[in-house]
């Protein structure tokens, strides 16, 4: 596995592969890497000769800096496994590299930014998009892998690849879980033991939707779901919606769309978690 801190010479090298026909799969991440990512990294594995990997905390994503401030870092941990996950190539840059410049790009996505994070995070999403073009820039890839978790991030680079005509084909991955049914995330390792109890009714209330989908109106289950939550103490709820599943706006009715996704948001402590299903 070959690690990069310098642009330059990730592109060389990865202009090298792409002369001799390779087809190269890319996972962005913060790091502080779980299963989840390793299921992309795996993935891409398997449908790429060859997969490369970036590790960045990208701070202007982050509209809490406290958040970015204890945000995980755990590279020495994270290096061990993408080289057990037969990842070829790790881009580590500094934020210098990645940005040596003052950013000035602004991106407009519509009403996917309106709505949920983009509403609770402002700046978010222009942060991501910002990084995913340099990134996508500098690894051409052929295909990208993202989570569902993430899952209007997913609709946001989808339309990013749109408006700038990128030829990067973006493949969704299913969201990976532990055992009692809490998404893996970064995060997940910053709760106390307390917190990381009380997280599963984040999935425990997604799943109880999903399940009841065909016999109740999404008023009742947004309702229900809220009193779930709110069984739990130490989470409060930032927001929960039923939405049409391509464009993210909410729904009232389950008529209005073929695909619906519930989304959810809460706070414990400090810490932010969020979830979805498809209903
Ligand atoms: P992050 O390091 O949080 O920026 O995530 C990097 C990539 O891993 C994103 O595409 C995420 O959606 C994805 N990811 C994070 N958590 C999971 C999970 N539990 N299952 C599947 N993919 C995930």
């Amino acid at each position: 596995m070959f690690i990069f801190e310098s642009k330059k010479e990730l592109i060389s090298a990865l202009d090298e592969e792409i002369r001799l026909g390779k087809k190269i799969g890319f996972v962005p991440t913060m790091g502080a890497l779980h299963q989840g990512h390793i299921s992309l990294i795996k993935q891409s594995v398997s449908e790429n000769e060859i997969t490369v990997s970036s590790i960045f905390v990208n701070p202007i994503q982050f509209n809490d800096k406290n958040d970015l401030k204890h945000y995980p870092r755990t590279l020495e941990d994270d290096l061990k496994k993408l080289e057990e996950a037969q990842c070829n190539y790790v881009f580590i840059p500094s934020v210098e590299e990645m940005y040596p410049e003052e950013i000035t790009e602004k991106y407009y996505f519509g009403s996917l930014e309106r709505v949920m994070e983009g509403a609770h995070r402002p700046g978010h999403f222009n942060g991501v998009a910002v990084v995913v073009k340099l990134l996508f820039d500098i690894v051409k890839p052929n295909r990208a892998y993202f989570g569902m978790k993430d899952y209007q991030q997913l609709a946001i680079i989808k339309e990013l690849v749109r408006q700038k005509n990128i030829k990067t084909e973006i493949i969704p991955c299913q969201t990976v879980r532990e055992a009692d049914g809490l998404a893996m995330s970064s995060r997940n390792a910053l709760l106390t033991k307390e917190q990381r109890q009380s997280a599963v009714m984040l999935s425990k209330s997604l799943f109880y939707a999903r399940d009841n989908r065909k016999t109740n109106s999404v008023e009742k289950l947004k309702t229900d779901v809220r009193s779930m939550i709110e069984t739990e103490n130490l989470l409060s709820l930032e927001y929960f919606e039923i939405c049409n599943s391509e464009t993210l706006q909410t729904i009232t009715n389950f008529d209005q769309c073929t695909q619906a996704v519930a989304c959810i948001a809460v706070k414990t402590g400090n810490i932010r978690l969020i979830d979805n299903v498809l209903l």
